[in-house]
């Protein structure tokens, strides 16, 4: 079994074949991806509002994240409690492991402000492709 079907499954999701090639797209890229890039990634044969459909499934599911960019567009990508490294130049937010010891942001969870749910942490700068360029 591939692991987006395992993934679905294991969520509850029956694992049909758009979903899964979507979910697979998701966790194939190296950068959080746009529904516009993801189009571009899955072609023709799938439907803009088919797409819209399945990442908010996904999300709500927890199975992708999404991000906001500096752009406003939504990002998606898969894998919880990560970074980005966004480039201002070909504007890709690069997925990124953060360090073990986050202990500055994890005192933030507990802000006298609220309840924090989650904390997104981004990286604004130019990529090592756009340096070279
Ligand atoms: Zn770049
Ligand atoms: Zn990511």
């Amino acid at each position: 079994m591939t692991r987006s079907k395992a993934l679905l499954q294991h969520a509850g999701l029956e694992a049909n074949v758009n979903r899964t090639l979507v979910l697979d797209a998701v966790l194939e890229a190296q950068t959080a991806l746009t529904p516009a890039q993801l189009l571009d990634t899955l072609g023709p044969a799938m439907n803009k509002v088919t797409l819209y459909r399945i990442l908010e499934l996904l999300v709500e599911h927890r199975i992708i994240e999404r991000h906001s960019g500096p752009d406003r567009a939504f990002h998606y990508c898969a894998g919880q409690g990560h970074g980005h490294f966004h480039c201002t130049r070909c504007g890709r937010m690069h997925c990124l492991t953060l360090p073990e010891s986050t202990e500055a942001l994890t005192s933030l969870t507990s802000s006298p402000l609220g309840r924090v749910d989650t904390v997104e942490v981004r990286l604004d700068g130019v990529c090592q492709n756009c340096l070279k360029a």
